[in-house]
């Protein structure tokens, strides 16, 4: 297992540019524009005024602009909601799996954008004589950089967030109903857009299990407008080396030679520039040093302002009626647990009997979650910040995001931890963190209160 940490850009790397990239289009259908995607002017000049003001002052490329963090994860978080269409949310069901996978990618993906966006401008600080330029010169020359990476490169991220949430929704139901329709049909947009050279991959046919999937699933370019459909019929179905040969040379850019369905990814974060800076070093982003976020010493010198906790359980007795009072009223969790739903993210979550047992095993080694476990609830539904970190499993395992709620109580901090695994949501741990708060408030800010 390891962690793909993120690319921490720092002065003299290479700068990016993704005009070239971008404009490739779907060799299969050519390519579109989505028109329905806009970005204001006043949301540029917002832009630029808060970026180059921050740099400005603090000469600090590696701290992420807030504004600009919430600007690129709001609008392609807006792309995924209104394009993921999801059967059935649970704890163990597989949209609500990929949700949180493609939440990460999308929250990772905008940290990494914002870095390397704030960088490029910070190239620009320095003048000629090497001192640093006056606010309003070092604005007018960063001007440039805020259209290309907000407006140009946005409309075609924006694009792409949009197909591969319909894709990778449609993933999950066909994987679910391969029993009825085992067969995928590909579907070009059948318009004058359609490269000639290309159209021979439309109508092509393939079990779902066939490993061409895993290189030709739609989007297949920036822009790509392809669709897949679902058969029972099997006429005209390739399979093995024919269908590699039918498949062959058709996906030439490395990015998208993948089934974000399966990879559960929007963005590749191992082979988009953004990730893939050569003078970068790879590190996990920090609350205070990255988000600018505020030390816990400093949120608790107003600590009264935050909820008291519920009143504290006395001992396994007490702790074993809490759980099976819950998990009574749970109808559609397996015995002995129950699941609460994160009002952020919509994310279903199981508090399994297991976890019950490992809290009794520790309270019998002296270590004593009496306290917190009245309070895990709330934390889950109500968090004050949600930090995640994926840990990719090679070999076709199913990778692990572990997600971190925290929550400020009067007292001090309570935190659930989650792991997503094989489309299952289950609480591993739940405690008062003490010296690792540093390290829980690391890797992707997906949510701050
Ligand atoms: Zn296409």
């Amino acid at each position: 297992m390891s962690s793909p940490g993120l690319v921490n850009p720092i002065p003299g790397a290479l700068q990016i540019n993704l005009s070239a990239i971008y404009n490739q289009t779907c060799p299969a259908c050519g390519g579109r524009v989505d028109e329905s995607f806009a970005v204001s002017e006043d949301e540029l000049r917002l832009l630029l005024n808060a970026v180059s003001k921050q740099l400005h002052e603090d000469l600090n490329p590696e701290l992420i602009n807030q504004l600009l963090f919430a600007f690129t994860s709001g609008k392609l978080m807006e792309a995924l909601n209104a394009n993921y269409s999801a059967t059935s949310m649970e704890w163990n069901s597989p949209d609500n799996a990929m949700l949180s996978y493609l939440r990460n990618n999308i929250f990772q993906f905008s940290a990494a954008k914002s870095l390397n966006q704030q960088l490029q401008m910070a190239k620009l600080l320095i003048d000629d004589n090497g001192k640093v330029k006056s606010y309003s010169q070092f604005k007018k020359d960063v001007t440039g950089v805020n259209i290309l990476f907000n407006k140009r490169y946005m409309l075609t991220e924006y694009n792409h967030a949009i197909a591969t949430a319909q894709m990778n929704s449609k993933w999950v139901d066909f994987v679910n109903d391969s029993k009825n329709n085992a067969f995928l049909v590909y579907r070009t947009a059948g318009d004058a857009n359609v490269r000639d050279s290309h159209a021979a991959l439309d109508n092509f046919k393939a079990h779902i299990n066939d490993l061409s999937w895993n290189t030709i699933y739609p989007p297949n370019g920036w822009g790509c407008r392809c669709n897949v459909l679902a058969s029972s019929d099997s006429s005209g179905a390739l399979a093995g080396d024919e269908a590699g040969i039918k498949i062959k040379g058709v996906v030439k850019d490395p990015i998208f030679q993948n089934n974000s369905g399966k990879s559960q990814i929007i963005y590749d974060l191992n082979k988009h520039p953004y990730f893939l800076n050569p003078n970068a070093k790879v590190s996990p982003l920090m609350a205070e040093r990255n988000y600018g976020l505020k030390s816990i010493q400093k949120i608790y010198a107003n600590a009264n302002r935050f909820p008291e906790r519920i009143k504290t359980l006395e001992n396994e007795a007490e702790l074993n009626k809490f759980w099976s009072d819950l998990s009574t009223k749970s109808k559609s969790t397996p015995e002995g647990s129950f699941s609460a739903k994160c009002a952020i993210t919509n994310r279903l979550v199981l508090f399994d009997n297991e976890l019950k047992l490992k809290f009794i095993s520790k309270l019998k080694k002296g270590d004593n979650r009496l306290r917190d476990i009245p309070n895990m609830i709330d934390t889950v539904k109500s968090p004050d910040e949600i930090w995640t970190t994926r840990l990719q499993n090679k070999h076709g395992k199913s990778d692990s995001l572990l997600t971190f709620h925290l929550k400020f109580y009067s007292d001090e901090p309570l935190v659930v931890v989650s792991e997503t695994l094989d489309n299952k949501v289950i609480v591993k741990s739940v405690y008062s963190p003490k010296t690792n708060i540093i390290e829980i408030r690391s890797g992707i800010l997906e949510y701050k209160k």
